[in-house]
């Protein structure tokens, strides 16, 4: 059987850094690395997501089948999680990096006790734009917390309106009108222009795609599609299960017509869409059928402080016991530097090439973040 989550042993300790960036990015001394800092493909480091528990609330189908994450599932011990106080020392490390935007994700993030408080204290970095994405089942109750916290926007996954097809999806005992009420009270403490996401899956909730479009038009929300994709390996991915953007749009477009929208900013994931009769905008995330790996800003951190530098990664880059044995906060900066400037990913891209050979087992995205 194959193993959910990254064991250590899948851990790589070795980087081989090439030497253009050898001369622009100091490693393992006190010296911080010369910015901006770039990956062998030129992209700069943005983004970072922040995981902060492999654990969750709800069972969604394409993402941790209760089958492979049943209660003999091998979750993190929660003594081996980054605590709040290394993720905003490591988010301190990251802004000094480049990163202009962190989000926080799991598995569920809002599952984490007192997340509110590590939302206060990355809140206190300057320039940094905060995030979370969460399934929204306990919103209801943390929303007005985090807004006070100094949260600055919230996406919301959401795959559809229709009670039955919601269970089937999300394989919880939670019920929809608890991921409604979340909304709401986001909206309520403050939130304004949410983020809903939803993953189509054909012939299971893609009868429901114009219902959302019904639904979010005119709430000020953006709603936004996502192509159904082959992360990880339990979740038992076909081409075939797959809507693409274009037919989502196509799709859209017949009952609400649509015009195109510019990007927010360079690398956006999204593309964007408004309805031509002034009620609201779209997204769509083709991450199968368009990647867009060429912009890809993005560094994901897992709950227990081992960095990735893609989503279908199969090997992490531990930070843990350089963070546990000392390290300043420059020798750090320089390792994390020497990784992203040896960085090569594109995986989408070669999958669309058909050039991807089998160079082992894909990360989760529970344990890994959205
Ligand atoms: N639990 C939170 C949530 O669902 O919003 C945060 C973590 S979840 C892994 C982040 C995002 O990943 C969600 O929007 C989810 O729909 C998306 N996701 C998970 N598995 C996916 C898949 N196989 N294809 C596309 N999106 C997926
Ligand atoms: Fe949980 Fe989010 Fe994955 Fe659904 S998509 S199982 S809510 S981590
Ligand atoms: Fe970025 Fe990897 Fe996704 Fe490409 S496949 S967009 S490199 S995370």
């Amino acid at each position: 059987m194959k193993h959910c989550q990254p064991r250590s042993a899948r851990v790589s300790h070795t980087h081989h850094i090439p030497l253009s960036a050898l001369r622009r990015v100091a490693i393992n001394n006190d010296l911080p690395p010369a910015l901006p800092l770039r990956d062998t493909l030129n992209r700069p480091l943005r983004d970072l997501r922040i995981s902060i528990t492999d654990r969750c609330n709800f069972r969604c189908t394409y993402c941790m089948p209760r089958e492979r994450f049943g209660h003999s599932h091998p979750f993190l011990p929660r003594g081996s999680l980054l605590s709040f106080e290394e993720i905003a020392r490591l988010a301190r490390v990251f802004a000094g990096l480049g990163v202009e935007k962190i989000r926080l994700t799991g598995g569920e993030p809002l599952l984490r006790k007192d997340v509110h408080k590590l939302v206060a204290m990355l809140a206190g970095i300057p320039g940094l734009e905060l995030t979370l994405t969460t399934n929204a089942a306990l919103l209801s109750r943390q929303a007005q917390a985090l807004k006070d916290a100094g949260l600055n926007r919230i996406t919301v996954s959401l795959d559809s309106l229709d009670e039955a097809t919601f269970r089937q999806m999300s394989d919880s005992d939670f019920s929809l009108s608890e991921v409604l009420q979340g909304i709401e009270a986001a909206d309520k403490a403050g939130f304004k222009a949410l983020k809903i996401n939803m993953v189509v899956k054909r012939g299971v909730n893609d009868e429901g795609i114009l219902d959302m479009v019904r639904h979010f038009r005119h709430s000020g929300h953006v709603l936004r599609f996502i192509e159904y994709m082959d992360v990880g390996e339990t979740n038992a991915w076909r081409l075939n299960d797959v809507v693409s953007a274009s037919e989502i749009l196509a799709r859209v477009h017949a009952g609400f017509p649509l015009e195109p929208l510019e990007a927010n900013y360079p690398g956006e994931v999204a593309r964007r869409w408004r309805f031509a009769d002034g009620a609201g905008e779209i997204g769509v995330i083709a991450s199968v059928t368009q990647a867009f790996c060429g912009s890809c800003t993005r560094l994901r951190l897992s709950p227990e402080g081992k960095l990735f530098t893609c989503l279908f990664a199969t090997q992490g880059h531990d930070l843990m016991p350089r963070l546990r044995s000392g390290e300043s906060d420059a020798a750090l900066a320089g390792w994390v530097g020497g990784i992203w400037a040896a960085r090569q990913d594109r995986y989408s891209e070669l999958r669309n090439q058909a050039q991807l050979g089998d160079s082992g087992e894909k990360i989760e995205m529970s344990y890994i973040g959205g």
